[in-house]
Order: C-alpha cells, then sequence, then structure tokens
C-alpha cells in the first residue's frame, strides 16, 4: 500500500478523532494500535493513524514507540507526517509533547514544526498562545483537575517550551487573518531566530484551513484534529487525492451493545448521569478494587442479567473529590491502573459472551480496552458527535467501537451513538 499521510497519536481516542477529521474530509483512513507485523493485512487507504498509548509513559517510551510508528509510516510511503495530541494539551513538565516531537523532527532531519492543539467545533481555541476551553482558560476549566495530566498554565508557549529543548515561538491570529503567505513567512522569520517550534492561534475553522494551506510542504506538523482539517485538501490540489471521495462506509455489525465510562471528565460525568436515568447501571469503585473485590466478575455478571433489556451502562467516573479521594489512599497511578484493568476484563468478557458493540469513554480507558481485546486496528466510519465517529475492528470477531474522548459530545451522547450504531 501506499498512503499520503501517516499520522501518530498519544492516545487512542485522539487516534480516532483525528481519522475522524480525515474521513470527513475525503481520505478513507485506518487506524492501527501499534505498527503492524507482516501477518496484518491493512486496507488500503490515503492515511494511517498508528494510535499509541504514550500520553503519561516515561518519555523514553514515549519516543521509541513514536519513532518506531514513524518508521513503519515511512516505509508505507507517506509524504507527510501528524503528531496528533489532545485539544487540551495534556502533558506534564516532563512531556511528552515536546520531547516526542524533537525525536520525530530529529528523524525527518527537519528543524521547524508547528503546535497547535485548536479544535473550534469542540471549543478550544488559541488566542496570542493561550489555550482555551469554551470560555474558560485551560487552567481554569476542569483540565486543572485531570487524574493524569492536570493543566494548570494557559500558555502554551511556556507549556511546551518547558518540555523543548529548543525555543518556541508564536504565530498570533492576525498573521494567521493575513492568509497563508503571511503564515509562512511568519515560519521563515521563527526559523531564521533559531526557533524548531511555533505555537499557532486559531479561533476558527477558517484558521486551520489557512494553517493547513500553510503546512503543505512541512513534513511534520503537530496538534489536536483540527489542524488537519485543512491537510487533505493539499493532497487534492496536487491531484493525489479524488474530488468526491467516499471515505466513511463501514460493513455492518449486528449484535448485543455496552457502554463502559472510565472517564471522570466533566463532559463525560454528565453523560453517566443522563444514561442513568434511563438505563440501569453498574458502578466500579477503585478502592473496592484495591481491597481485592471480584467487581470485574460482579459487573459482567449483572451485565448479563441487563443484556436482553437493551444496552446497559458500566462505569467508574466519579465527581473529583470521590476520584481525588481514592487517588490519595492508593495514589494516582494505582488507582487509575485498577480501574483500567477491570474495565480491560469486563470487555474481554462482555465479547466472549457475545457482546459485539462497545461504546467506552476515556481516552486510557479506551486504551486498556482495545488492548485487552487484542484489536489491531479499526476501520473509521460516520461521526457520532465531533471527534467521535463509529468503527469497525479489522480481523475477527468483527466489532462495532465508539471510543470517546473524556470531554467531547454531548449529554445524550452514549444513547445517541447506540441508535446509530453499525
Ligand atoms: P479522559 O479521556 O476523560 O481523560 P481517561 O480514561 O483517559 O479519561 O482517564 C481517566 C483515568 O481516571 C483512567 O486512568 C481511569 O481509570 C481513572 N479513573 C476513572 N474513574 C476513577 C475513579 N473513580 N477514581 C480514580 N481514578 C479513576
Amino acid at each position: 500500500m501506499t498512503i499520503l499521510l501517516g499520522c501518530i497519536a498519544d492516545d487512542y481516542t485522539g487516534a480516532t478523532d483525528l481519522a475522524n477529521t480525515l474521513v470527513r474530509q475525503g481520505m478513507r483512513t485506518v487506524q492501527l494500535f501499534a505498527p503492524p507485523g507482516a501477518d496484518i493485512e491493512v486496507p488500503e487507504a490515503e492515511a494511517v493513524v498508528i494510535a499509541l498509548k504514550s500520553r503519561t509513559n516515561p518519555v523514553d517510551e514515549a519516543i521509541t514507540q513514536s519513532l518506531a510508528a514513524l518508521n513503519w509510516l515511512q516505509g508505507a510511503g507517506a509524504e507527510q507526517f501528524f503528531f496528533k495530541y489532545c485539544s487540551t494539551f495534556d502533558s506534564t513538565p516532563q512531556g511528552n509533547i515536546g520531547p516526542v516531537t524533537e525525536a520525530l523532527l530529529d528523524a525527518l532531519q527537519q528543524n521547524f514544526t508547528i503546535a497547535c492543539p485548536a479544535f473550534p467545533e469542540n471549543g478550544r481555541t488559541i488566542c496570542y498562545g493561550y489555550l482555551f476551553v469554551g470560555a474558560q482558560l485551560l487552567s481554569e476549566s476542569g483540565m486543572r483537575d485531570h487524574p493524569l495530566t492536570p493543566m494548570t498554565d494557559s500558555s502554551l508557549v511556556r507549556v511546551l517550551g518547558a518540555q523543548t529543548r529548543h525555543a518556541v515561538g508564536l504565530v498570533d491570529h492576525r498573521t494567521v487573518a493575513a492568509g497563508p503567505d503571511q503564515v509562512r513567512a511568519a515560519f521563515s522569520a521563527l526559523q531564521a531566530e533559531g526557533k524548531y517550534h511555533a505555537i499557532i492561534d486559531a479561533l476558527g475553522d477558517d484558521d486551520l484551513l489557512t494553517i493547513g494551506a500553510a503546512c503543505a510542504d512541512l513534513k511534520l506538523l503537530t496538534g489536536g484534529s483540527g489542524v488537519a482539517l485543512g491537510l487533505p485538501e493539499n493532497f487534492r490540489r496536487r491531484g493525489k487525492l479524488p474530488a468526491d471521495a467516499v471515505a466513511d462506509q463501514l460493513p455492518s455489525v449486528p449484535g448485543p451493545a455496552v457502554v463502559l465510562s472510565g472517564s471522570c471528565s466533566q463532559a463525560t460525568l454528565s453523560q453517566v448521569a443522563h444514561m442513568r436515568r434511563s438505563r440501569p447501571s453498574f458502578q466500579l469503585d477503585a478502592m473496592a478494587l484495591a481491597a481485592g473485590e471480584d467487581q470485574a466478575g460482579a459487573a459482567l455478571a449483572w451485565a448479563m442479567d441487563h443484556l436482553a433489556e437493551g444496552p446497559p451502562l458500566i462505569y467508574a467516573s466519579a465527581a473529583p473529590e470521590t476520584v481525588r479521594a481514592a487517588q490519595d489512599k492508593l495514589g494516582r497511578a494505582r488507582a487509575g491502573e485498577l480501574l483500567e484493568a477491570a474495565m480491560a476484563k469486563i470487555a474481554k468478557g462482555l465479547v466472549a459472551a457475545g457482546v459485539r458493540r462497545l461504546v467506552v469513554a476515556g481516552g486510557e480507558t479506551s486504551g486498556a480496552v482495545v488492548q485487552a481485546l487484542g484489536v489491531h486496528g479499526i476501520r473509521i466510519g460516520p461521526q457520532i458527535d465531533p471527534g467521535v465517529p463509529w468503527t469497525t475492528t479489522l480481523g475477527q470477531p468483527a466489532l462495532a467501537l465508539a471510543l470517546k474522548s473524556g470531554n467531547f459530545g454531548t449529554e445524550d451522547f452514549f444513547l445517541k451513538a447506540l441508535d446509530c450504531a453499525p
């Protein structure tokens, strides 16, 4: 196969969000969960997104995994590369966004790229380098309480600067509004100053299209899924992508459905509350797991009793006070791991019992579930809500999966997704 765009994402739901954007712009897109071995047949596609679970790994591991993904994508013929991270720039002062970006630049023998997590359709905008979530600064949004990557500074120039060896500059929204030529001129000016990274403002989709056009010749881009909006058009302009391509068709996957939620993001908490009003639900508890209780077994048995009534909800999601209490007792990582392991076991048990459609909320949680199910890759289908498409797995048995990043989706997301499952 020969692909045009090769992408590396630092978590699974983020990868799907990016793939969703590319599909909607007419690029057939396959998401893989690791560089595939020779025994895996990858369907024809114009874009491949390799989804890693590297967001919160030690820096060295994140770099090693990202370089292996890059190597495979280069072998598949990609002309341009994209490193995708969260639209809320989820990272810590150690990384991994900065160190991974610099490792990719080195491997590609480049000395300049952009960093643009903006996703205006979902309320993530950047103004003078400050990241907003809706009308709030990042550091004043729910992200300040994230279980793994609390974000307490909204200045992306400062946040990325703390993670990189090379200097970070800014292309502000006035330059972006002036068009692609001016943006390219700003890139040149920053490069002349020795800056390797440019944070770029984006307030709306028009800005993202301008940025996409300005980046046609950059070997590496980094950012959220929004900035990928303008990339397919570059390939279309060069005659490499048909004008009328339909890229979101999926085979149908009949079978029972379950919703699994391990995200504690604010959007997910209201989605859980919404679904609980009309569907049976089962809550997992980190403290009970730590005490050795077989909550996964109990949840599975409970789900089997309720499947006939329609899709049930199994969730770990809890309010910040409850999460903090569990983390204070168990440690942040241990609490997360216990719940992720339980979700993974439950997902495996459900599929063994014949469940074929899963809606999973939470990036890390989706990662744990997909790994447990041994899924190598997915085809990306139609969008449910911005950033979240239905997908079907490569290989057998075919499963339909909707992997939702914590903050995405409307309040009725879970039921809406189930209504339009493939
Ligand atoms: P999001 O996409 O919202 O960031 P993630 O699944 O990536 O969601 O991350 C949420 C993390 O919080 C996971 O590691 C999950 O296991 C953990 N978690 C979920 N519920 C709780 C809880 N009640 N207490 C402590 N940690 C929790």
